[in-house]
């Protein structure tokens, strides 16, 4: 008899079918034409209905089938119950098949965060700017980002109608990230990724410094990490606190799968245990290569403006 697959699988093969789940959720909204948008901190800080039906999908979801783990979602709802219609209950079976890593067969439930970012660039998805759009749920283990998935439900939505529109992401440390072709960046340029809708005077200082051929300004974290291991960027860098620890996990997880590198700012790793601050006060830096290189041409000023 087979033994059943180590619980960390099964959180990666059940969050990838969630995550589809919540692709259709965003799709669906935004066709129904009633975004229900609301100010958080201010206009620069949205929700909308998808962000809302998202994070309850993925979080009764999981809770359901992984009801010791910790899950932590980006926004704060009202406690109501969860319609049925909202729950994902299967999982991706090419994920089971692959073997977990000898460090993390062990993983008991209670040992497991999980951290969702329901929709990452709402202000792009409110502005229509649909495949800049991702839903991010990244998977800790003793503070360290181990696993994730990336949805990017617009996927090839500018390739016409008959394009499949979106697509899933998915990586482990230790066995690699998949759904996509790993690219690396024109060699020699130094092409900068960086915030659309949350620029500051700091944040283009430090651009300036690392001396770009091209600067592109696109919203969601999930979206700058996807053009890091697709080559069309070689630095994500965003000299600003902003970014909260459920932009950072599955990203994080699925570009340290890959070889690739992030840091805040200052160069110091996230954290992502349970009681952690949320904020990634000191910014990020991102490379799927060269990392050392972008690090040491961040100037000491833009750091010391930034305290973790
Ligand atoms: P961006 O690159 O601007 O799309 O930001 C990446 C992620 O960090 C998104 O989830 C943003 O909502 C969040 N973020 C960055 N800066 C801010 C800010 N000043 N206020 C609120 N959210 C921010
Ligand atoms: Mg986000
Ligand atoms: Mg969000």
């Amino acid at each position: 008899r087979m033994a059943s697959p180590a619980l960390l699988m099964r959180v990666v093969a059940s969050a990838y079918s969630v995550a589809e789940k919540a692709a259709t959720i965003v799709r669906n909204v935004m066709s129904a034409g009633d975004l229900g948008i609301v100010e958080k901190a201010g206009p620069n800080d949205l929700q909308t209905k998808a962000d809302r039906l998202v994070q309850m999908s993925i979080c009764a979801s999981l809770a359901r089938k992984f009801p010791k783990v910790t899950i932590i979602g980006e926004e704060e709802l009202p406690a109501e119950d969860v319609t049925e219609d909202l729950i994902e209950d299967s999982h991706c079976e090419e994920i089971l098949k692959k073997p977990c890593p000898d460090q993390y067969t062990g993983i008991k439930e209670e040992e497991l965060v999980i951290w969702v970012d329901p929709l990452d660039g709402t202000k792009e998805y409110t502005e229509g700017l649909l495949d800049h759009v991702t839903i991010l749920i990244g998977i800790a283990y003793r503070g360290k980002a181990i696993a994730g998935v990336i949805n990017q439900p617009y996927y090839n939505y500018e390739a016409g109608a008959d394009a499949v529109l979106g697509r899933t992401i998915w990586g482990v440390l230790g066995i690699g990230a998949f759904g996509f072709q790993l690219t690396e960046a024109p060699a020699g340029k130094h092409i900068i990724v960086t915030t659309r809708s949350h620029s500051s005077t700091l944040v283009n200082e430090c651009i300036s410094a690392l001396n770009p051929d091209t600067v592109i300004r696109v919203g969601g974290a999930g979206n700058k990490i996807i053009q890091l291991i697709e080559g069309k960027a070689s630095a994500y860098v965003f000299a600003s606190p902003g970014c909260k620890k459920w932009d950072t996990c599955a990203p994080e997880a699925i570009l340290h799968a890959v070889g690739g590198k992030i840091t805040d700012i200052r160069g110091n790793p996230f954290q992502y245990n349970k009681e952690v601050k949320h904020m990634n006060s000191a910014g990020v830096l991102a490379t799927l290569r060269n990392y050392d290189y972008y690090a040491s041409l961040i100037p000491n000023t833009v750091k010391q403006s930034l305290v973790p």
